[in-house]
């Protein structure tokens, strides 16, 4: 008699705390968290539907709206990673048998592809090379040709480096009644976004890069044109955990407050934290310690012989830097020694750039001298190990 006894017994976990190794992460991603918001993240928990966590949902809108550098009221965190984002974007405001041209060099490209196929849309890869970007004219072109109800950017291509300019974009679409998707993960923070004056329809980010925070919110924006569209969409929204319809309707964005799905209390509060601190020290000076670090990080890596990937200066992006592997180096060795040895993260290549690159981030929090100085140390030791140094 009683209860039966459970067969199935843990066994891996035993009655002791959470250990996890102190990391500096100098990938492209997640970087460290600051402080300040892992403390908020332990913070007691409020209902998703409390008036006081509705007064942090408009604080981190109001955070939002100054990071995106937009007046849009149609601004809210996606639950979820970037992908959460990307796929949001696409499933809201592509319509089955609609044409989306994808500026495609390198793997966010081919997964907005991959995605907007999924959603029924006429894919159109605009390719370029591992490491180039897409002029306005090549993206005109494309335009002309293909006429498409949207165009995908791809900011900061963080599978090789690459900074996608947006300048004179909007226009070119505006020409065709094109709307303008850019993805904004790797990049939003370190370099300029001007969503307003750049006429971006949607953008979306990651909470785990510059913004420096844990993984888990994807900022996210749409245009009076964007939410126009989403308005008045012939078709469903196919996805109903990315339905901004729905979403919105929880954000605020139609004059109440209705219940979607419970809102992500403590991962939002590191998220109010994080938005906070960048108020605080101001885009411009962000945007200019991301830059001066990049030429620290370059010069350092230069001393040593090693080459940026991307070739022009004007495409390199400052948040995910791509470092050649030089003939004959192995770079996985260099990587497991800067962990072993300086318990510091660098990491190899990504899709197109795997094992051709290595790639450093600068990410917000962490884009400091001292982490700068150590991941070049980091790279001297390893070259030397491999005999490409003395
Ligand atoms: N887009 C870009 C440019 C990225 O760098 C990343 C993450 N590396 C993503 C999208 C996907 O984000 P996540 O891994 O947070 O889903």
């Amino acid at each position: 008699t009683g209860e039966p006894t459970p067969e199935i017994v843990p066994s891996s976990l035993v009655d002791a705390p959470l250990k996890v190794p102190c990391r500096l992460l100098m990938g492209p991603g997640p970087g460290n968290a600051h402080p300040r918001v892992l403390a908020a993240q332990t913070l007691p928990l409020l209902g998703h539907m409390h008036p006081p966590f509705f007064a942090i949902m408009d604080e981190i809108q109001d955070g939002l709206r100054y990071l995106f550098q937009t007046a849009s009221k149609h601004v809210l965190l996606i639950s979820g990673t970037g992908h959460a984002g990307m796929e949001a974007a696409i499933a809201n405001m592509l319509e089955p048998g609609e044409t989306i041209v994808v500026g495609n060099n390198g793997i966010w490209g081919q997964r907005v592809c991959d995605l907007a196929a999924r959603y029924g849309g006429n894919v159109v890869s605009l390719d370029k090379e591992a490491g180039g970007t897409l002029s306005l004219k090549e993206i005109q072109d494309s335009l002309d040709q293909h006429k498409p109800a949207i165009l995908f950017l791809c900011q900061g291509e963080s599978s090789t480096g690459a900074h996608q300019s947006l300048a004179g974009v909007a226009d070119a679409c505006d020409a065709q009644g094109t709307l303008l998707i850019v993805d904004t993960v790797c990049s939003l923070g370190a370099v300029p976004f001007y969503g307003d004056a750049w006429g971006v329809d949607c953008m979306y980010s990651g909470s785990q890069k510059v913004i420096s925070a844990p993984p888990g919110a994807a900022p996210f924006m749409l245009s009076d044109l964007g939410l126009k569209k989403l308005l008045n969409r012939k078709t469903k929204v196919a996805s109903y955990n990315f339905d901004l319809n729905l979403i919105g309707d929880y954000w605020g964005w139609f004059g109440k407050r209705s219940y979607h799905h419970t809102g992500m209390v403590s991962t939002w509060y590191g998220m109010r934290e994080a938005l906070a601190l960048i108020s605080a020290e101001g885009l411009p000076s962000l945007w200019e310690r991301h830059r001066r670090l990049h030429l620290v990080l370059l010069k350092g890596l230069a001393a040593l012989g090693l080459e940026p990937f991307v070739k022009s200066d004007s495409d390199r992006l400052v948040s995910v830097n791509t470092i050649k592997v030089p003939e004959g180096v192995d770079w996985a060795a260099v990587v497991k020694n800067a962990m072993d040895k300086y318990n510091v993260e660098i990491a190899g290549g990504l899709g197109p750039t795997a094992g051709r690159v290595w790639r450093v981030g600068l990410l917000g929090y962490n884009a400091k001298l001292e982490n700068v100085e150590l991941v070049i140390t980091a790279f001297r030791d390893g070259l030397k190990q491999q005999n490409f140094l003395k």
